[in-house]
């Protein structure tokens, strides 16, 4: 007994450890390129068809109905924020479970000043949707806004337009995350600039990018930019003295994209792999700032909501429900906590095949809205 209480500990905290990595894990290239594809009108997207150029107002209404699509396909609340007759901001909101007062806003401008600008800004845009893919899977104690900026070519028209109005309602931005070019480097040193103005209340965003960096093995290197320029959409929220950060290229390390503001900024100039570790980076830091709402409590009363047989097992293990309790999914963690499969519930008895599984002990963590339940069995 005493054993496996020990070996369940053991097994929590490593999973708590290895949450930021794991997310950061599920950010796919293939679904990143896959979305600058779409936007910049490279490949058509399924409801929309091929995006026009995204300087033209045909081309901005066909990204923005676009953008709104893939965050409600995701489960996010969104909405157009027409804040002027020609300005469109995309705004998805997933509430936060604890401080559903106070945001954290993951952002990048989706318009252009000609066609394709796959650097300038689809790469931001589509790090924004993979951002809203992965995290919209978790639950965070503060609220997440996922923004994707009109107008910004213009002098940051869309993302002006929010923080005043932001600031007007007195809505507690607790930071923001801007993406703007995040996907040329010409030299492959894979520099990249975290610019954060002049307010010490920055530092703090900055060195979670860094304390993330640390966790992780990529190759990036981070070049910390005080004060930074003001120009994207970061400075509209520096007016109203929020917290805000940009994270881009090597703007000011002489490794900018030479084909910036013109037709030549196409996908085929981007370095991939410093692509997608920049968007790991920064969907892993925001994970860490809104706080991954964690439902783990050593849960003793297993035995009184489930009865898991036969325990020892050589091929399936059944999960009864004594409790009427809502199941979301049932993992089966080895004992060095790295998850071996997971399944969804039936209704009153699951099967689970652990024919395929080493023999040793496992954890067997019932996910419910609220609770983990775990439950250690032999797997013969
Ligand atoms: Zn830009």
């Amino acid at each position: 007994m005493k054993i496996s209480i020990l070996l369940f500990i053991f097994s929590l905290s490593h999973l708590s450890a290895q949450t930021t990595k794991s997310i950061m894990a599920e950010v796919q290239l293939d679904s990143l390129v896959s979305s600058v594809e779409e936007l910049t009108g490279e490949k058509p997207s399924d409801n929309f068809g091929t995006i026009p150029n995204r300087n033209t107002s045909s081309g901005r209404t066909s990204a923005f109905m676009y953008l709104e699509q893939r965050l409600k396909d995701y489960g996010i609340e969104s909405k157009i924020d027409n804040y002027r007759t020609v300005g469109y901001n995309v705004v998805g909101t997933q509430k936060g479970t604890k401080y559903p007062d106070s945001l954290f806003i993951i952002c990048a401008h989706y318009d252009s000043v000609d066609d394709f600008c796959a650097d300038d800004n689809a790469s931001g845009t589509s790090a924004v949707l993979e951002a809203a893919r992965v995290l919209s899977q978790y639950k965070f104690d503060y609220t997440i806004v996922y923004a994707l900026w009109d107008e910004e070519e213009g002098g940051l028209i869309g993302s002006s337009n929010y923080a005043r109005a932001a600031n007007r309602n007195g809505d507690k931005i607790a930071g923001v995350l801007n993406m703007d070019m995040i996907g040329y480097d010409g030299n492959g040193d894979f520099l990249f600039e975290v610019h954060i103005g002049n307010t010490p209340k920055n530092d703090r965003m900055a060195n979670k990018v860094a304390e993330v960096l640390d966790k992780s093995n990529f190759k990036l290197e981070q070049s910390v930019q005080i004060p930074g320029t003001n120009r994207s959409d970061h400075a509209s929220f520096w007016a109203y003295n929020y917290p805000a950060i940009l994270v881009t290229e090597g703007f000011f390390n002489d490794d900018f994209n030479p084909a910036y503001h013109s037709s030549d900024d196409k996908l085929s100039l981007m370095r991939l792999e410093y692509y997608h570790q920049i968007s790991q980076l920064v969907i892993g830091t925001m994970s860490e700032l809104a706080v991954l709402s964690n439902p783990t409590s050593v849960e003793s009363s297993f035995d009184i909501t489930f009865d898991v047989y036969p325990n020892p097992t050589t091929d399936i293990i059944y999960l009864k429900k004594k409790a009427n309790i809502e199941i979301n999914d049932i993992s089966i963690y080895n004992m060095t906590g790295s998850a071996q499969l997971t399944t969804l519930p039936s209704i009153n008895i699951t099967k689970v095949d652990v024919a395929n599984l080493p023999s040793g002990f496992y954890l067997l963590i019932v996910n419910t809205e609220d609770k983990l339940y775990s439950k250690t069995f032999i797997k013969l």
